[in-house]
């Protein structure tokens, strides 16, 4: 069925996506089959079908509808022996409920044995596998010159040979990091070398990877692996279900485990004797704990028949992807940057296919970097990706050995990168020069040509510069600011949040606090569940709350402004005090919760009113809570921002603490007055952020260019912008990267460095719908470091006169004359 050229089965593969992958329309581009693939409309057409004609029951009983559920399990599981042609006589299948529980359930065994097992795991093992060794005796991780040599006769590494005990080795047929493939004949080769394990040498293929997009051939049991896992959703997208399956010559290593539960034995005594006796029939039976899950196994039986109708052999399937995936190789491999640098580092293997037999899977697994060579941070990339409708996996990919071999990362570092905060999906993606995790693109059955062009041509658009010069000094560059006049035009602050701004009326004056202008961020809505703090990225109707603050009444008031459910009130109100005296019907309770993923504590509010007005409107079960200004400990957060390296001053104020461990990355306050100065309430980074208008006009200018529209001051959610009418635009554009400190009317304002962005600046203040500009037009023309920044963070200074009232409480308003310092 497949071809040379991949045309003809690619055409195929295309009218077919139309009608059985319509989740795939509004620009979806779905990359990551090897987390988990799409499953077709007819199987779910066809479960439903057969879920509503027939009449399932549980298992083992005498009436007709348990008998069809037996029935239909018995013949599911020859199915599944089918598609790996392994004789039934030779394997048995046992269903879990993911690859993770069927190298589970043979650790588990293992660990049962007399004298417990010894563990050798390959270095490019998924975690699931890796996991075993905490399990056993002793454990070794070993690469394939290792396994290689063992083939060839050497002994076995010490901390093995004299653990004296049954030994397991543990491999994947197919890297899910990145695509590498290791030999199938290993298993037959290493069972050979019984000589040196006379107690049992046992090898356990993780085949979930594999089986995704190749056929798996059991047909010799010979040279089979002793246990193999996989995970149907993998292959068919749907159900969750996962197999061990069992070369019944290696069977006897279960007669160890222990566990036994309703469905793995005939009969139990309790009362006076403890006794019981496990089934004993075949191997599944005495393993599959509990209910079986019925419906996913009428499911696979489907998914199996309706995948061979729709795609053909996993052979037809393998030839197909690993072209898209040579193709996407390919491209990625030969893209320069205009200075001749690579855009690309790719860690999976070159060749895909040698011969007509597929060498290596359809994962193309990278890092890229800019045209000076530094590397883009992960998330970064992610934020563009998922603007763009890319669904991509990046981070360690959930295999720690392979990761840190693609990426030279020591155990050290590793650590070292840990204690400095980096975790999985963090933001500090790109540490002591180094990458922390990379990118991974994965192709399935229904993956198409047009999927992997398109995903070169983004590449090509947001991260190619075509830039002859070696290194892009000219953004770095320090522009000198003239003395235009600047002005204040608006102040905002947003009393809850992510929630709306609420706009300070020109002439009031305004209280700017060590922590920011009063009342900003002081409330959050915490999720009820998790006690995170919402944020608009992921409920951007957030930005349709309206929070107001009306000191006549004392209260902070706040209202919808899209449509809201009618057994609601219009508006709810909240005191402003935080002297819980003053406000019976309010009470709160302290809760600990998390903002930024840090841990605080705060304030939560009671009342079933306030609770259900946000629970509803936003639809995720919430609550309103308050961080008040003046706390100390859990109720206190420290500033996070800090000055860039395309800033000004950065090398000036970069303060190195030598031998420091893990190297600083802020400087510490030196006295009390700064660490003051250095708080602030439930922003991100920083008590306060301004923009700067020439620059909203540059990047407009920019977006129009594009064929993009323009966008309003307020999707970035400053606190402060400052205008200069206008005048004098191209020279003061960008400008605010190099401000060292302001002065706004009678108050001097510490700049802290730029602010970075994501993808949450493409949501529409007034609409709450998201678009992709003007993240997409930042993303290629703001970025430092592979990094994205627009508007500056700051903290108040001090008074410009020291002494006097203007010192006790600092105010500033519309239309305050704004002077910069470089
Ligand atoms: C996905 C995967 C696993 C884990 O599978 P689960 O179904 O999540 O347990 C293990 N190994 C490899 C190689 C995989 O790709």
């Amino acid at each position: 069925m497949a071809d040379e050229d991949g045309s003809a089965y690619n055409g195929h593969i295309e009218a077919l996506r139309e009608k059985e992958y319509p989740m795939l329309k509004d620009d979806n581009i779905y990359l990551d089959h090897a987390g988990t693939t799409l499953y077709a409309k007819s199987l779910v057409d066809e479960f439903a079908a057969d879920m509503t004609t027939n009449l399932f029951g549980n298992p083992h009983s005498a009436s007709s509808s348990s008998q069809s559920s037996t029935a239909r399990i018995d013949d599911v599981r020859v199915q599944v022996l089918q598609l790996l042609n392994a004789d039934p006589t030779e394997f048995d299948v046992v269903f879990v409920a993911n690859a993770t529980a069927g190298i589970k359930l043979v650790a588990e065994a293992l660990r049962s044995a007399p004298g417990g097992f010894s563990f050798m795991y390959h270095q490019t093992s998924h975690t699931s596998l890796v996991g075993v060794r905490q399990e056993s005796r002793a454990s070794s991780c070993i690469d394939t010159e290792t396994v290689q040599n063992l083939v060839d006769g050497a002994p076995l590494p010490d901390e093995i040979a004299s653990a004296g005990a049954p030994l397991l080795f543990g491999y994947p047929a197919q890297s899910n990091m990145d695509g590498a493939r290791l030999p199938l004949d290993w298993s037959h080769k290493l069972r050979r070398r019984n000589d040196i394990t006379p107690l049992g040498f046992y090898t356990l293929l993780d085949a979930a990877a594999y089986v995704t997009t190749s056929p798996l051939d059991l047909g010799d049991q010979k040279s089979a692996p002793d246990f193999t896992v996989l995970s149907f959703n993998k292959i068919f997208g749907f159900p969750d279900l996962g197999a061990l399956v069992v070369r019944k010559d290696a069977m006897a290593v279960f007669q160890h485990r222990k566990y036994f539960g309703g469905g793995t034995v005939d009969m139990v005594v309790c009362a006076g004797e403890q006794w019981h006796a496990p089934k004993s029939q075949s191997l599944h039976e005495s393993l599959e704990d509990g209910t079986l899950p019925i419906h996913s196994i009428v499911a696979l039986g489907i998914a199996l028949g309706v995948h061979r109708r729709l795609f053909g052999t996993m052979a037809d399937i393998s030839t197909h992807t690993s072209y898209l995936a040579q193709r996407l190789h390919d491209k990625l491999d030969g893209m320069r940057h205009g200075n001749g640098r690579r855009v690309g580092k790719i860690y999976s293997p070159a060749v895909k296919h040698v011969a007509g037999s597929v060498v290596s899977g359809p994962i193309v697994t990278f890092n890229l970097r800019d045209e000076g060579g530094a590397w883009i941070s992960l998330t970064e990339f992610e934020k563009t990706a998922v603007l763009k409708g890319f669904h991509i996996r990046t981070g360690g990919l959930c295999n720690p050995g392979g990761v840190a071999a693609a990426l030279d990362l020591k155990p050290y570092e590793m650590k070292r990168n840990f204690s400095s905060g980096f975790r999985c999906g963090d933001d500090n993606d790109v540490l002591g020069g180094k990458p922390t995790g990379t990118i991974r693109v994965s192709l399935g059955a229904m993956s198409t040509v047009s999927d992997v062009d398109r995903f070169v041509a983004f590449i090509y658009e947001f991260y190619r510069s075509s830039d002859k010069s070696t290194f892009n000094q000219a953004r770095g560059e320090t522009r000198s600011t003239t003395a235009a006049d600047l002005v204040v035009a608006n102040i905002t602050v947003f009393p809850i949040k992510s929630c709306g701004g609420f706009h300070i009326p020109e002439g009031q004056p305004w209280e700017v606090k060590p922590e920011g202008l009063a009342w900003d961020r002081e409330w959050c809505l915490l999720h009820l569940g998790t006690s995170q703090a919402l944020n608009q990225k992921r409920y951007p109707r957030m930005a349709l709350l309206r929070p107001c603050i009306d000191f006549e009444k004392g209260v902070l008031e706040v209202s919808y402004i899209g449509e809201i459910p009618k057994h609601l009130p219009s508006k709810i109100t909240v005191p402003l005090s935080s002297n819980p005296a003053y406000f019976e019907s309010c009470d709160t309770k302290w809760r600990t919760s998390r903002v930024c993923g840090e841990e605080i504590v705060a304030c939560a509010y009671t009342s079933a009113t306030i609770n259900a007005y946000f629970s509803e409107i936003l639809e995720v079960p919430c609550i309103l809570a308050r961080f008040p200004s003046g706390g100390q400990g859990q109720s206190m957060r420290r500033v996070k921002a800090q000055l860039q390296h395309h800033q000004a001053g950065y090398h000036k104020t970069k303060r190195r603490v030598p031998g420091a461990f893990p190297p600083a990355i802020d400087t510490p306050p030196d006295s009390d007055s700064e660490v003051d100065q250095r708080r602030m309430l439930l922003s991100n980074e920083s008590p306060l952020l301004a923009i700067n208008t020439a620059s909203l006009r540059a990047l407009n200018t920019e977006i129009r260019k594009q064929g993009g529209k323009g966008v309003s001051a307020d999707v970035f959610r400053a606190n402060i912008v400052v205008d200069s009418s206008g005048q004098e635009d191209d020279l003061l554009a960008y400008t605010e990267d190099h401000w060292s400190s302001l002065q706004i009317g009678n108050h001097r304002f510490q700049m802290l460095g730029s602010c970075r962005r994501c993808h949450m600046v493409c949501i529409h203040q007034d609409t709450a719908v998201k678009s992709e500009e003007p993240f997409a037009t930042l993303s290629k023309t703001r970025r430092f470091d592979g990094k994205v920044f627009f508007g500056t963070h700051m903290c108040y200074a001090a008074a410009a006169n020291e002494a006097g009232a203007l010192a006790q409480v600092p105010t500033i308003r519309i239309g305050d004359k704004v002077s910069v310092d470089c």
